[in-house]
């Protein structure tokens, strides 16, 4: 009794409690992410210059180099500033996706989406009607449909326009030889308004690199907002898909009309998680009925 006594005060056992629990889930889940994300854009360079700069000043203080632990310890906020600075596009896109209004209206009931960015049948049998004869004639498009984050500062990028979609006046945008052809164009609900807009490229390292400025641009987009990007290739005619950061390559007609209705129905749909799941249970209620 005594050694066990002895055993189990020498050994550590912490209090557990549930939040120890959700707490350590939630810096998995963080540092899995900030991994990812250091590891898919340029950070990953930067963080081994400053893995190197921390062994150097390991050095300095090992063997007590008080010159340079002065010169170090006096420009750490000077640098902290710095990589504010320098990770500034980085940082901008991670708290753009934390405030995504599809992020917060999946967890806090209070969004409620604007029914301005919804679109009409029409106007996605046009994008998928031009989206593919674009295609068939080898005529380069990229196509920003935009969704609940409004896109005001890329839209001035470009050549302001407000114009009801159709599959004619798509094409004819994108017609080679045109003034409106080059760039990208936003469409918002029912509307074109803009066209020739310059969109932030992407620095995911993982993209192919058969993939050009075009399927970049479409990429970055989505990395930056909700919005759904359809890029048509000017090479190959294929038509793919970019959102959320993650590019479709050589989707069917079929597959962008699936991904054009999932976002034209999400809104009313997903008001919030709760209400989610109680139309899901109502779903395979009537499911069992059947
Ligand atoms: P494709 O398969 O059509 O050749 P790609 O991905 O290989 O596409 P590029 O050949 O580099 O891309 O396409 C260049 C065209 O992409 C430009 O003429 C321009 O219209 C468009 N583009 C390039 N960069 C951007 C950008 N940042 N924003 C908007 N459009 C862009
Ligand atoms: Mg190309």
């Amino acid at each position: 009794m005594h050694v066990l006594g002895a055993v189990s005060q020498e050994l550590y056992f912490p209090d557990m409690h549930l939040t120890d629990i959700i707490e350590i889930l939630i810096l998995t889940y963080l540092i899995y992410h900030i991994a990812m994300w250091l590891i898919n854009t340029k950070a990953w360079m930067l963080m081994r210059g400053i893995v190197v700069l921390g062994i150097f000043v390991l050095l300095a203080a090992v063997f007590k180099m008080h010159t340079i632990l002065f010169l170090a310890r006096n420009s750490v906020t000077v640098l902290a500033t710095a990589a504010v600075v320098v990770f500034q596009p980085e940082l901008r896109r991670a708290l753009e996706k934390l405030g995504e209004k599809q992020f917060l209206s999946s967890i806090v009931p209070f969004e409620t989406n604007k029914e301005s960015s919804r679109f009409s049948e029409d106007t996605m049998d046009s994008i998928v009607d031009a989206a593919y004869n674009m295609g068939r004639v080898k005529t380069g498009a990229l196509i920003v449909v935009e969704q609940a984050i409004h896109l005001t500062e890329y839209e001035s990028t470009g050549i302001k326009m407000d114009c009801l979609v159709s599959m004619q006046v798509l094409m004819n945008i994108f017609e080679h030889n045109t003034p409106l052809h080059d760039g990208a164009i936003i469409i918002r609900g029912d509307r074109i308004v803009s066209a020739t807009c310059y969109l932030p490229l992407s620095d995911n390292m993982g993209l192919s690199k058969e993939l050009g400025t075009r399927h970049r641009a479409a990429v970055g987009m989505s990395e930056v907002s909700d919005a759904l990007i359809i890029v048509v290739s000017e090479e190959n005619g294929k038509v793919s898909v970019a959102q959320g950061g993650v590019l479709d390559r050589a989707v069917t007609r079929e597959e962008l009309r699936e991904k054009l209705t999932y976002i034209q129905n999400r809104k009313p749909e997903n008001k919030n998680f709760l209400q989610h799941i109680w139309k899901g249970r109502n779903k395979d209620e009537k499911r069992t009925d059947e």
